[in-house]
């Protein structure tokens, strides 16, 4: 394995404007990190990569890298990219392992942090490096947000999860486990209690219906339900996932390796259009799951599906006459993205949000209410890791600007 690692990290040609750090979306400096490592600095390559992406070692497991940084790699237009996520993932493996943070002073002013997935996470990381008190608020009982209660532990262990709690308590960061902001707590009840600015990154928990009839029957589950502890479930045999994502991927490899034998996965357009990454469409077929496109479901009833099949006219899908079938299921589950609940915006005053219940913030992350700030999958909809630890950074250094400027209007 090491010995891989080193044998890619040769294969990069250093290139003087490297197109692989201009497609990552949070833009690592990945010839800087390789040349580091490759000359036996391997702490100071954790360092750059850490500094800039606290959460690289998750990234370097679950980015569409193919889409990203090994997707530009000059090497790849002739044979194999640099396997650019495999020599991340040793060296942050290695620093998160390695090395233990210094804990900075704590004096510059308190900040609550809503939600710990890795939005929060990231605004954690940032902010408390800087000095500000941080409590990280988190509805679920342990921390990581759909990295913990969504991405199965096949894809990402848990594991790292905790090390990265204790990295983050080592700090200084309070963690208040259980605590869902809003029926009980309030964000008035956090600007009373001192709290200087506050950052809401709760993320999108509400699953999107299908809006057909049988939704509501005991064999029908969403998928982030689903995921959020498959073991609680017993669904029998067949299963039958309803979409195209690769929340639907995770569904249906989750249900073979809990015990179903026939997983199918329904998808209404063809392969090609399924949003799922390639490489996870392709490791459900090898895992045994098969796949129904261009079939939609009309009604769920006790034994199965009422489908019908479409076809494309003219660019266009329709439904093909007289093609109803009954899809046999012992078990249905819904995979059809989420939206966001609303437990902070409907008990307090002054936080808006768009006709997709998202919430509205201007460019620097501040909501419509004066110290409220958001970020990650609550302000863009349902996106994907580096997206949200990209933004939350930003996010974090426009709050601390806002609180040291609040700050020195106290003290004149
Ligand atoms: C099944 C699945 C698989 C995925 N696979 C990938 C992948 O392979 N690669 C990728 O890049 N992305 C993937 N994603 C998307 C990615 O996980 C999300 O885009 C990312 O987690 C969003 O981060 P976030 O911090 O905005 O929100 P979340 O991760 O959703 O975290 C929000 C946190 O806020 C907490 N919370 C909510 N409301 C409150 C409240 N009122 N008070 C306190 N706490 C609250 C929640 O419990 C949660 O812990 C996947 C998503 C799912 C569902």
């Amino acid at each position: 394995m090491s010995h891989d690692i080193i044998k890619e990290a040769k294969r990069c040609y250093q290139c003087k404007s490297p197109k692989c750090r201009n497609a990552c979306p949070i833009a690592t400096d990945i010839p800087g990190f390789i040349h580091d490592f490759l000359e036996g600095n391997i702490e100071d390559a954790g360092k750059k990569i850490f500094e800039n992406n606290p959460l690289s070692i998750i990234c370097s497991m679950v980015c569409p890298h193919e889409n990203q940084c090994e997707g530009s790699c000059i090497r790849g237009i002739k044979e194999d990219p640099v396997r650019i996520s495999s020599i991340e993932n040793y060296i942050s493996s290695y620093f998160l392992n390695r090395t233990s943070p210094e804990s900075p002073k704590l004096n510059k002013g308190r900040i609550a942090v809503i939600g710990s997935g890795p939005a929060g996470l990231t605004a954690a990381f940032y902010l408390v490096s800087k000095g500000y008190r941080i409590t990280l608020f988190e509805a679920q009982d342990r921390i990581g947000g759909f990295l913990r209660y969504g991405i199965p532990e096949f894809r990402l262990s848990k594991s790292i999860l905790d090390q990265i709690a204790a990295r983050l308590t080592a700090l200084g960061v309070k963690i208040r486990p259980n605590t869902l902001i809003g029926p009980v707590i309030t964000i008035d009840t956090l600007f009373d209690d001192g709290y200087d600015a506050v950052f809401i990154a709760t993320g999108v928990w509400r699953p999107n219906v299908l809006r057909i009839k049988g939704e509501s029957l005991g064999h029908v589950h969403y998928a982030i339900d689903y995921l959020r502890s498959p073991q609680a479930y017993q669904l029998g045999n067949r299963v039958c996932v309803i979409g195209g994502g690769n929340s639907a991927m995770d569904v249906a490899r989750t249900a073979l390796r809990n015990g179903a034998r026939d997983v199918q996965i329904l998808y209404r357009r063809d392969r090609e259009s399924m949003p799922a990454r390639d490489t996870e469409v392709e490791l459900a077929r090898i895992d045994g799951v098969k796949f129904q496109f261009f079939t939609s479901p009309v009604e769920i009833l006790d034994d199965g599906i009422r489908c019908v099949k479409n076809h494309l006219v003219n660019g266009n899908l329709e439904v093909i006459p007289d093609s109803e079938f009954m899809l046999p299921a012992d078990a249905v589950i819904i995979a059809a993205s989420q939206g966001p609940r609303k437990n902070i915006v409907s008990t307090t005053e002054g936080i808006e949000i768009n006709d997709r219940g998202l919430l509205i913030t201007d460019r620097g992350g501040m909501t419509t209410r004066e110290g409220v700030f958001a970020s990650g999958d609550v302000v863009t909809g349902a996106k994907n890791v580096v997206e949200a630890v990209k933004m939350a950074r930003d996010v974090a250094e426009s709050i601390s600007e806002y609180v040291e400027k609040k700050r020195a209007k106290i003290d004149e």
